[in-house]
């Protein structure tokens, strides 16, 4: 009952695919030798360098997930041995210390839980420690977003206690989830290698992840003995033939679903994009607060200088998390985000907002929890939707 209609996906990802994205794959394989895709595809990397704020640094595309991605970046930068430090604020930089140990490398943990965010002097004090060892730290990798916990860690600082200390190692950051939706700064912020994926922001279904390299990141591929042919950076850096851009067959289909997703984003212009994901993010957290005023569903972060604009992490009391889930996919047709690294999990959810969202979608996705809430009997305060309005309202009117 209520849930027919079109559907809405409201997880970290993928994320809900555009019409025009649709329209766009919506096609046979094409001619991968000559003809329009070479040249449309050339067209696409100066989009992903405006996309990233970087005007020099290479995107290279690769067949697959983020997963693909963390993997990229490290068989590019690191070789078996080399120690790395990693700033962990959520499952997604466990995971990616865990693959970078996998692949050989020396990693080191500093784990900040799971609602503080990077603590600075912490980070300071490590990497002088590491810096007295002698062998210092060939990279400290870090989340912007971590979708698990929805915290958005500052890029820049990090960078600015590196440059303190005279740390020379590379600075790597996973933009899975916030590249296209929260502000990323990939030159001003003193990056040198970043990850992406298709299906988050960007708005294209998941099977192609980004690796962009920076000059420094460029020059550290040359010290890397043993690069996997596949993974290895130049020979896409520099290709014979067109095919050496994506080691092999080009996925044609996503190039043009990504050609499209772009165009969209240069078309709303990526400050306005960022904008739009701040006010939707702040509608939600509008309607948590009048939520927990009356129960216990409220935010797992406190501080909203901590914020993700592309996902919400949420508490909502003793299996309440499940209950309210399973009960908006079967009447309302939202699916909301498990919980991820939490325990117990059924007792958390997430809700995503990133990529082809408008308030619409987000006011749907707040009526639905709303509903369930009521029918689930789970205790919550009132004006939740009204709350969410206002901040729409408020910012539309600001804007216009
Ligand atoms: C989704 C996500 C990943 C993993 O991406 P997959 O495509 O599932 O491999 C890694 N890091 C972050 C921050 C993510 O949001």
């Amino acid at each position: 009952m209520f849930a027919n209609g079109r559907t809405h996906l409201a997880i970290p990802g993928p994320s809900v695919t555009p019409d025009e994205v649709l329209r766009a794959m919506h096609r046979t394989s094409t001619d991968i030798y000559g003809g329009a895709l070479l040249d449309m595809t050339v067209s696409i990397y100066p989009d992903l360098q405006k996309l990233a704020r970087t005007a020099s640094a290479l995107p290279v595309i690769y067949l697959g997930n983020g997963h693909a991605a963390w993997e990229g970046a490290i068989a590019n930068t690191l070789a078996r041995g080399d120690r790395v430090l990693v700033l962990a604020t959520g499952n997604f930089g466990i995971g990616w210390a865990n693959q970078a140990r996998a692949m050989g490398a020396e990693v080191v943990v500093v784990d900040f839980g799971l609602t503080t965010g990077i603590d600075l002097s912490r980070t300071e004090e490590a990497l002088r420690a590491d810096l007295a060892s002698g062998t210092p730290y060939k990279a400290v990798l870090m989340s912007h977003v971590d979708t698990a916990t929805s915290l958005c860690n500052p890029v820049l600082p990090v960078r600015q206690v590196m440059d303190a200390v005279g740390h020379p190692g590379l600075l790597m950051v996973d933009c899975i989830a916030s590249l296209g939706c929260d502000r990323f700064e990939m030159d001003a912020w003193g990056v040198d290698v970043m990850v992406a994926t298709s299906q988050k922001g960007l708005m294209v279904p998941p099977g192609i992840s980004f690796v962009y390299f920076g000059a420094k990141a460029l020059a550290a591929r040359e010290g890397v003995g043993f690069v996997p042919a596949y993974w290895d950076l130049k020979p896409r850096a520099n290709p014979p033939a067109f095919y050496g851009l994506f080691g092999g067959t080009p996925p044609v289909q996503h190039l043009y679903g990504l050609r499209a997703a772009l165009d969209m984003i240069m078309a709303e212009g990526l400050e306005n994009v960022w904008a739009r994901h701040a006010g939707l993010a702040q509608a939600v957290w509008a309607a948590f607060d009048a939520w927990s005023a009356g129960g216990p569903v409220s935010l797992c972060l406190s501080d909203p200088s901590l914020r993700s604009h592309a996902v919400t992490a949420a508490y909502a009391g003793p299996g309440n998390g499940d209950a309210l889930r399973g009960w908006v996919t079967k009447f309302t047709g939202v699916t909301l985000g498990v919980s991820l690294g939490r325990d117990p999990a059924a007792d958390y959810f997430r809700v995503g907002h990133m990529g082809h969202v408008n308030a619409h979608d987000v006011f749907g996705v707040l009526g639905a929890m709303d509903a369930g809430l009521k029918a689930l009997d789970i205790p919550h305060g009132e004006g939740a939707l009204a709350a969410a309005t206002k901040v729409i309202a408020a910012a539309a009117k600001k804007a216009a």
